[in-house]
């Protein structure tokens, strides 16, 4: 007979293996199958994650997890060829109480395998290398999976298996996303000593520096850059709305080695070595990609469900698939203390979202993704705003010209008139 368990849980990123975790830890037996040879083996981001959400699930988890920098700097850098203008704040108190930590840079390898390894500990069983091909379907409802030959019962499936969820696509809860719905990310993870990157970035100690770019790096496309500093290594990549690289026929690989090349990068990287590439897709599209939550038997988390925010000077997936896998244990303690796996019992999962951060967060900021779509904030914005700064300190035996001037000259320059960034300014204000 094929073993039944109370929960399997389909990927081991954060929000499957916070989910095995707490239902583990509750005493349900819990499976927990992950298609990578290792948690985390299969998986990218930029590099930082906000700490809130873990500290809710295992406080104080800095002390124990293997965790790089916390960030004490912030970085928006906008670039044109041969012009970058950075706004930069550093917030020691990101570093301290009552903050705990603000964020931190991670790498996902150690991260991911860390966090299964928390689910094992509290008895959730661990299957790496396996593939989740479909699901087991029983008069309409979830009752298992199949991969490859093998079956395996459970009373509620948790798809926990990223973008593009191949779970909540079986049971008929989400489609498959369109490129307009989601960005092309890739990273080079580049080796050097803790001490020349503390000296580069300008930093004390192990405090790290989150690093965001917009403008040329993309050639004006949807998207940005990022760096994150790690203790002995820099995390550096882009991010590109994935239907603008099909129409401009781009190719994200080269335009990464092009920003690493770029001289205003290139003193942050120079000798250092690459140790790790790897490349993946964001959903971008905000609640428009969302799926249906939940249904007979089974619930969807993390990025599967559309949880990421990129408000191109925040990026936020894994405080979303912490929080969300952390409610899907909720709701299936609960089920599993009124043995009732139905649709309407696994309703409580969205009614826990709506009162925690994922939901709220995700609804006000409805509007980000939409507004992230003009060109302008990739292209003409960056440009105007370089070439004011630039011309502010420009000292070349020209007559000279108030403020307001050079102002009204360089926006007549930029290819938006004043009304079009009044306009945007105000939106922005409101929407970002
Ligand atoms: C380039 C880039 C930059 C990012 N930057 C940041 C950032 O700086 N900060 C931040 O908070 N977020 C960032 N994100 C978003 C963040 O990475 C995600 O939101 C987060 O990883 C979601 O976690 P998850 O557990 O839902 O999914 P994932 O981490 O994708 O985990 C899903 C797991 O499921 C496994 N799996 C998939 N299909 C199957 C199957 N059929 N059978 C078995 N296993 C399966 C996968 O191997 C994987 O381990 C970034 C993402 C990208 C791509």
């Amino acid at each position: 007979m094929e073993e039944k368990f109370a929960a399997i849980v389909v990927g081991a990123g954060p929000a499957g293996s916070t989910a095995a975790y707490l239902m583990a830890k509750a005493g349900l037996e819990v499976l927990l199958i992950e298609k990578g040879a290792a948690p985390g083996s299969k998986n990218m981001f930029g590099g930082r994650m906000y700490s809130h959400a873990l500290n809710q699930v295992i406080p104080g988890f800095w002390a124990e997890a293997p965790v790089e920098r916390p960030v004490a700097k912030e970085i928006i850098t906008l670039m044109t060829g041969d012009q970058c203008l950075s706004i930069s704040i550093q917030d020691l108190s990101w570093t301290k109480p009552p903050y705990h930590y603000h964020s931190f840079t991670l790498l996902r390898a150690e991260f991911d395998a860390w966090l299964a390894a928390k689910a094992e500990e509290a008895g959730a069983m661990l299957a790496c290398g396996i593939r989740v091909d479909d699901l087991l379907i029983k008069d309409g409802r979830i009752v298992g999976i199949r991969a490859g030959e093998d079956e395996m019962l459970a009373d509620v499936v948790i798809a926990a298996d990223g973008v593009n969820s191949l779970m909540a696509q079986k049971a008929g809860l989400a489609r498959m996303f369109s490129p307009g719905q989601v960005a092309t990310g890739v990273k080079q993870v580049i080796k050097l000593s803790p001490e020349e990157i503390s000296r580069r970035f300008q930093l004390e100690g192990n405090n790290g520096a989150a690093q965001l770019f917009v403008g040329e790096c993309t050639k004006g496309m949807q998207g940005g850059g990022f760096i994150y500093t790690n203790k002995d290594t820099i995390s550096l990549g882009l991010v590109i709305k994935a239907a603008e690289l099909q129409k401009t026929q781009h190719k994200i690989a080269d335009l990464v080695e092009e920003f690493k090349h770029n001289p205003h990068i290139r003193p942050l990287v120079e000798g250092g070595e690459v140790v790790e590439y790897s490349a993946h897709l964001v959903p971008e599209a905000g609640l428009d990609m969302m799926p249906r939550l939940y249904g007979d038997g089974i619930l969807v988390a993390g990025d599967a469900a559309g949880f990421v925010l990129n408000l191109g000077y925040i990026v936020r997936g894994m405080d979303f698939a912490i929080a969300s896998g952390q409610a899907a244990a909720q709701t299936v303690i609960e089920a599993a203390r009124n043995n009732n796996f139905s649709r309407q019992s696994l309703s409580q999962y969205a009614k826990l979202l709506k009162e925690s951060f994922v939901l709220r967060d995700l609804e006000f900021y409805r509007k980000a993704p939409h507004f992230l779509e003009n060109r302008r904030m990739f292209e003409v914005y960056p440009q105007l705003a370089c070439g004011l700064m630039s011309r502010m300190f420009t000292v070349d035996g020209s007559p000279p010209a108030h403020l307001l001037n050079k102002v009204l000259s360089q926006v007549k320059e930029s290819q938006a008139g004043l009304a079009q960034l009044a306009g945007d300014g105000w939106k922005g204000a409101r929407i970002l």
